[in-house]
């Protein structure tokens, strides 16, 4: 878990590290992405800083909240020591840090449950409606986990509602779901390489939403 790897920042885009010579995004990028690539490209390319909306902050508070309760029962252990005491009995994580170096993405998964059957990666969203950006935000984490993992246990994403323990979504992470969020990841590198456009949404209820509406010259009239 703790290897070196050489690290710089991109020169240019904030948020984006060259790892090992190859830029690597954050996970929680693939989320925004399906919100509006175009949000990505102001705010990191361009470097244009909006406050964070309401629910971010709420957002971030309630994770704070939660990882503090976890902590004052949770024992410090290692990744190996989690995935070796995990093969004959049940642990959680949180916040538990991943990266492909070979993928180029990184984050933190919010929960993940090992078992010996299993690894259960979990994400917290609010809400109950599973959005294909948050689908592909957790299985841009399962992606990073598989490659962090010596062995072949079967990994389920799932989406959870903040604050409270229910499931509302899950699913294996099988060669489908691996193929298309490779595919995803790759293009999000070719928006980072300028290989391609950053493309803007067409739905104006998102426009109405974003926290970009003000200043961004690609938004639908909503
Ligand atoms: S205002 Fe609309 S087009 Fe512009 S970044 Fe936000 S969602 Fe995308």
């Amino acid at each position: 878990m703790k290897k070196k790897f050489n690290t710089a920042p991109h020169p240019t885009i904030s948020q984006v590290k060259i790892i090992e010579e190859r830029n690597n995004f954050p996970i929680s990028w693939l989320n925004k992405q399906g919100f509006c690539e175009y949000g990505i490209y102001l705010e990191n390319v361009k470097g244009i800083e909006i406050k964070p909306t309401k629910s971010m902050v709420e957002g971030t508070k309630v994770h704070a909240t939660l990882e503090a309760n976890f902590r004052e029962d949770a024992e410090p252990t290692t990744f190996d020591e989690m995935l070796e005491t995990s093969k004959t009995g049940e642990i959680l994580s949180r916040e538990l840090p991943v990266m492909s170096k070979q993928h180029g993405i990184r984050g933190f998964i919010d929960e993940v449950w090992m078992t010996p059957d299993e690894f259960v990666i979990i994400d917290d969203k609010p809400g109950t409606r599973a959005y294909s950006s948050s689908i592909n935000q957790v299985f841009g984490y399962c992606l990073a986990f598989k490659e962090m993992i010596p062995e072949k246990r079967r990994i389920v994403a799932s989406l959870k509602q903040r604050g409270t323990e229910n499931i509302y979504w899950a699913s294996y992470f099988d060669e489908k779901a691996e193929k298309d969020i490779i595919n995803l990841i790759n293009r999000m590198h070719r928006l980072l390489e300028g290989e391609i456009e950053f493309k803007a949404t067409d739905n104006p209820n998102k426009c109405r939403s974003c926290r970009f509406n003000t200043i961004c010259e690609r938004k639908m009239d909503f």
